[in-house]
């Protein structure tokens, strides 16, 4: 795909991507707003996202995201849909229903493409490497490689998962010789933690529990201690991660509570538990190493409900 084909006779555009935005869905977001802006400074482009993150304040253009989800376009002729399923994109699903020509840029292999144009594929690092892809390189710039590569480190941890290919990385190359900051972007972007982040994983180490002969491990957080902290789900992103980390264990499960029988769930695994399948059942999505749903019922209610799932693909493995 080449974006430029698919947006040339479109006068209005408009790009999401999927609620809770991460750093690979603002990066891919931004690079591909800032390009569009760049190539058709005639044409009208909104990006629409919840309130990203602090630490996303480095990308340029970040001030131009709407977080209002109205808009006085009364339909854009296009709308790209970016790292998400329709059914994920919160407010902005309404906007994509509505425009003449939708496109679905995405790297889940729990997406099987909702636009009327999709470019989706589960064998790419990032939605962000999906969206280097459809540019092209002779428009690109520093401050557009920059949203990009930040968008590539977040879903690649930093070059360090498997979905990291030999592709990422020569992508990243060109990227960097652009000239940014690049050990900067990281350590703040990705690194950096404020104090209360500190403490909330703290907190979720201390709780964890491990079962299954050590081979899984939960934690979890409630809402009145987010509560105490003042903190949302912007303070919780790399526990789930640090929580995979621990030696033995082949699956995670994080969760924090989000309603009086609520849970929003993150799962991690090694490789040999495919999370994405578990997330699908309970109705949410990702990747086989990484993957998210949103439960009802109380704590243990979610973790029995999960268990069943991982002990029987993990009695498949032969690890039990
Ligand atoms: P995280 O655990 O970091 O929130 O998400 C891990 C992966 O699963 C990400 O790729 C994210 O997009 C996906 N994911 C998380 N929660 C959901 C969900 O509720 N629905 C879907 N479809 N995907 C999710
Ligand atoms: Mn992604």
């Amino acid at each position: 795909m080449r974006i430029k084909d698919e947006v040339v006779n479109a006068n209005t555009i408009g790009i999401s991507g999927h609620i809770r935005p991460d750093g690979d869905c603002v990066g891919a977001c931004m690079a591909l707003y800032q390009y569009l802006c760049k190539v058709y400074p005639e044409k009208r482009v909104d990006v629409f996202l919840e309130q990203p993150s602090e630490v996303f304040s480095c990308i340029c253009g970040i001030e131009q995201i709407r977080t209002d989800f109205k808009t006085d376009v009364e339909k854009y002729d296009a709308f790209i849909a970016l790292d998400t399923v329709k059914e994920r994109m919160g407010e902005a699903e309404k906007l994509f229903d509505k425009a003449v020509k939708t496109i679905n840029i995405d790297h889940h292999i729990s997406n099987s493409g909702c636009g009327d144009v999709n470019y989706v594929d589960a064998g790419s690092s990032s939605t962000s490497e999906l969206v280097y892809d459809v540019l092209t390189e002779e428009e690109l710039d520093v401050e557009i490689a920059k949203a990009i590569y930040i968008g590539i480190i977040h879903d690649t941890g930093v070059m360090r998962y498997s979905n990291t290919s030999p592709k990422t990385l020569q992508i990243a190359a060109k990227l960097i010789s652009f000239g940014f900051d690049f050990s900067e972007l990281i350590e703040k972007t990705f690194y950096e933690k404020t104090y209360v982040q500190n403490l909330l994983l703290g907190r979720a180490l201390l709780e964890s529990i491990q079962f299954m002969d050590g081979k899984c491990i939960v934690s979890g957080l409630v809402k009145r201690t987010l509560e105490f902290y003042h903190a949302d789900s912007k303070d919780l992103e790399g526990i789930v991660s640090q929580l995979n980390q621990t030696a033995g264990v082949e699956c995670t499960i994080f969760m924090y509570q989000t309603g009086i029988q609520e849970y929003k769930v993150s799962l991690r695994s090694k490789g040999k538990v495919d999370v994405a399948k578990i997330a699908m059942f309970f109705g949410g999505g990702g990747h086989v190493r990484a993957a998210g749903c949103t439960m009802n019922g109380t704590f243990h209610d979610v973790v029995n409900n999960l268990s069943l799932h991982i002990e029987k693909q993990m009695k498949e493995a032969g690890l039990l």
